[in-house]
């Protein structure tokens, strides 16, 4: 598997493109330029969660590519309303869209070719989907996460005890050297994270 990246937008958010399969992963603002400058063909779109710096860009995307968009049913309401992020005091407007296909949670799943574990780690956002190729040994796991830190549980539909429990639970039984490549900053590995990380690691 090729694994390009992409960080962009003032919240630094990472997206990924898999050349052999055509698929990204994420779109924050600025990665449909990327996609263009690159000369990359998106085949699928799938989205972790709802965040607007994770799906900035999806809409021109899904236009510009012909291409569907993945994502939990409990993001659709967060990209298909223009109301949504109004509502929660964001005084942001992305163009929304109308995803195409829904993910939940299932232990094989072939998008474009790969075949995925998907799981449901909510607790950062609900809906939020890891999606973990194990031919790869990769796990994309937007913003659950992070080398040395999670995702923030405070904003709207956030949990501290349902996001530490699905990473212990979900996240942490994978195999140590499963390289987790978050929706924020550096890639790191579940072995590292479950020894180190200062929030939901062994010394924790
Ligand atoms: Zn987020
Ligand atoms: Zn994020």
């Amino acid at each position: 598997m090729t694994i390009d990246s992409f960080t962009g937008g003032m919240f630094e958010t990472n997206c990924f493109f898999l050349s052999d399969s055509g698929i990204l992963i994420d779109a924050p603002q600025e990665s449909a330029d990327w996609l263009t400058r690159e000369g990359f063909k998106v085949r699928i779109l799938l989205l972790t969660h709802g965040h607007v710096d994770h799906v900035w860009d999806a809409a021109r995307i899904r236009r510009e590519h012909a291409c569907p968009v993945g994502c939990h049913p409990e993001t659709v309401p967060m990209v298909s309303e223009p109301e949504f992020f109004r509502r929660f005091g964001f005084a942001l407007d992305i163009e929304t869209f109308t995803p195409d296909l829904m993910i939940t949670e299932t232990p094989a799943r072939e998008l474009s070719g790969i075949d995925f574990q998907v799981l449901e780690v909510p607790g950062h956002c609900p809906g939020s989907l890891c999606f973990l190729s194990k031919s790869d040994a990769v796990l994309f796991g937007g913003d659950v996460l992070f080398a040395g830190g999670v995702g923030r549980w405070d904003l709207p539909g956030g949990d501290q005890n349902l996001l530490f429990s699905g990473i212990r639970t979900k996240l942490f039984p994978l195999d140590n050297d499963i390289k987790v490549l978050p929706g924020h900053g550096p890639g790191t590995t579940i072995g590292r994270e479950k020894r180190e990380n200062p929030f939901v690691g062994a010394e924790s």
